[in-house]
C-alpha cells in the first residue's frame, strides 16, 4: 500500500535503497545501470563526494535565507561561474527549481522585457510541433507534445507550433541539410509574417530535442538562420537547453555548436545533476539593464529560488566537470557509445535512425526501415522496451506517441559523464536484450 500518489497509479515501482556511481540499487538488491542519468539529470553519478561535502558545508552555513531579503555567497558565486563560461553577452541568472519553472520565467522575462520596451502589443510565442519544454501551463504551451497537452488544451495560451527540424522524417530526397534547414526558416519567416512581426514575443526551442523525440540535432545552419530571423524583427530568441545543455552534448551549452547565442536560455537537470532541484535562466545583459533602468522588478518569483543548498550543489557539479575534464569525456565517450550503437543496431532491421551528440543519443524504432512506417500506437512498444530494460537491470527513456500524425517510438541514452567503455558495454548489451524482448 502507497500513499504516495505516483505518476502510474497501476504499477509497482521499485524502491531505491543506494546510488553509487552509475548504478542504483532496489531493496532486493537488485542494481540497475543509469543509462538515461533518469532523465539526463545525473551527469555526475550518484553520491559524488565533492558534491556532498559542499551541501553538508552549505547545510552548516546558511540553508535557507529568502531571496527578498538576502543573497548569499553561494548564490552569487553560482551565477558568476555560470555568466562566466556562458554564451557571449549574457550578463545575470535567475535560479529556479527546475526545468518548467526556468522555462515559465523565460516566457514571463521575455514579455516583460518587451512592456518595459513599451511593445505592448507583443504577446505571440512561436514554438515547435515536436517540443518538450515542462508540464506547468505556460511550458505545456509552448510544447509541441499532443499527448501530453491535449486534455488540458482548454487551459493553455495560444502559441502558434512551426514544424520541428527532424531529418530523419522530414528532409526531402535531393534536399541537402542546409536546404531543409533553409526550408523550415522560410517556414517560420512565414508565420512570422501572417502574425505580423511586431506581435511576436520570442521563438522557443530546444537547442537539441530531448523528451519528445529522441536527440534531434538541428541540420547545420538551421538555428543561425532562425537567429538572423529574430533579429530582423525584433524577435527575442529562447533557446531550452534544459536537456541538452551543461556539457550533456560535449560542450557546455549546445548552442555553441551551432554557433548562436540566444537571448534567454533556460538551463537545469545537469545543472545540480540530480543532486538538488535547481534550474536557471540565463540572460543577455540588454535586456536585464532594460529591467533596472525601467520598473527595476521582474515581476516574478517562487520561494525556493536561489536555494543556497542547490546553489552549492550546482557549484560544486561545475567545478568538478571543470577539474576532471568531464566535457572532452562526454564526447570522447559520445563516440564511444556511438559506435557501440552502430556496431549492434546500425543493420538492425527495427532501429531506422541512430543519432544525437556527446552523452545524448537514441535510437528510433520502425516496423519497417525501408519506409520508416513506425510501429501500431496499441503497441507501446516504448513501454514494453522500458519494462524489459529494468527487467535487464537497465534505466533508459524510451518514448512514443503520435507526432505530426507520425508515431515515433524512441529510446533516449544518457548516461553520466563518468561512464566508462566498460558500462558503455554492458548499456548497448542490456539495451540489445531490452529491445529483442520487447519486440
Ligand atoms: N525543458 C526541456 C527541454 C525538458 O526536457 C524538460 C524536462 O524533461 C523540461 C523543460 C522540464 O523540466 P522539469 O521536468 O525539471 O520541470
Amino acid at each position: 500500500m502507497t500513499h504516495v500518489f505516483h505518476r502510474q497509479l497501476n504499477t509497482t515501482l521499485p524502491r531505491a535503497v543506494s546510488a553509487r556511481g552509475i548504478s542504483i540499487t532496489d531493496a532486493d538488491g537488485k542494481s540497475y545501470l543509469d543509462a538515461s542519468g533518469g532523465a539526463a539529470v545525473s551527469c555526475l553519478g550518484h553520491a559524488h563526494p565533492d558534491v556532498l561535502a559542499a551541501m553538508h558545508e552549505q547545510i552548516d552555513r546558511v540553508a535557507y535565507a529568502h531571496t527578498s531579503f538576502f543573497t548569499t555567497d553561494v548564490a552569487e558565486e553560482l551565477a558568476a561561474d555560470l555568466i562566466e563560461h556562458a554564451p557571449a553577452g549574457m550578463s545575470h541568472a535567475y535560479f529556479v527549481s527546475g526545468g518548467s519553472e526556468a522555462v515559465e520565467a523565460a516566457l514571463k522575462m521575455a514579455r516583460q522585457y518587451f512592456v518595459e520596451i513599451g511593445q505592448l502589443q507583443r504577446r505571440h510565442f512561436i514554438a515547435r510541433r515536436q517540443s518538450y519544454h515542462g508540464n506547468t501551463l505556460g511550458a505545456l504551451a509552448v510544447g509541441g507534445n499532443q499527448w501530453r497537452r491535449a486534455q488540458f488544451a482548454p487551459l493553455l495560451m495560444a502559441v502558434t507550433h512551426v514544424s520541428p527540424c527532424y531529418e530523419y522524417r522530414d528532409r526531402q530526397p535531393g534536399e541537402t541539410p542546409e536546404q531543409y534547414g533553409a526550408r523550415l526558416v522560410q517556414e517560420l519567416a512565414g508565420v512570422i509574417e501572417t502574425l505580423g512581426a511586431d506581435s511576436v514575443i520570442a521563438f522557443v526551442a530546444e537547442t537539441v530535442v530531448g523528451a519528445t523525440a529522441g536527440a534531434l540535432t538541428p541540420v547545420p545552419g538551421y538555428l543561425r538562420g532562425v537567429r538572423e530571423l529574430c533579429d530582423r524583427h525584433g524577435i527575442l530568441l529562447v533557446l531550452d537547453e534544459v536537456m541538452s545543455g551543461m556539457g550533456r552534448t560535449g560542450t557546455l551549452h549546445a548552442c555553441e555548436q551551432e554557433h548562436v547565442v540566444p537571448d534567454l536560455m533556460t538551463i537545469a537537470k545537469g545543472l545540480g545533476g540530480g543532486y538538488q532541484p535547481i534550474g536557471a535562466v540565463l540572460a543577455q545583459g540588454r535586456i536585464v539593464d532594460t529591467f533596472a533602468r525601467g520598473s527595476g522588478l521582474f515581476q516574478h518569483g517562487h520561494t525556493y529560488i536561489g536555494h543556497p543548498v542547490a546553489c552549492a550543489a550546482a557549484l560544486a557539479v561545475q567545478r568538478v566537470i571543470r577539474r576532471d575534464g568531464l566535457l572532452a569525456a562526454v564526447r570522447r565517450q559520445g563516440q564511444a557509445l556511438t559506435s557501440r550503437l552502430q556496431a549492434t543496431f546500425g543493420d538492425h532491421p527495427h532501429v531506422g535512425d541512430i543519432r544525437g551528440r556527446g552523452l545524448f543519443q537514441a535510437i528510433e524504432l520502425v516496423r519497417d526501415r525501408a519506409d520508416k512506417t513506425p510501429f501500431d500506437a496499441g503497441l507501446k512498444l516504448h513501454a514494453r522496451i522500458k519494462r524489459q530494460a529494468m527487467q535487464c537491470g537497465l534505466m533508459v527513456y524510451p518514448m512514443g506517441g503520435t507526432i505530426d500524425g507520425q508515431r515515433g517510438d524512441h529510446v533516449l541514452l544518457a548516461p553520466p559523464f563518468i561512464v566508462t567503455d566498460g558500462e558503455l558495454d554492458a548499456i548497448v548489451e542490456r539495451l540489445a536484450r531490452a529491445v529483442a524482448g520487447a519486440l
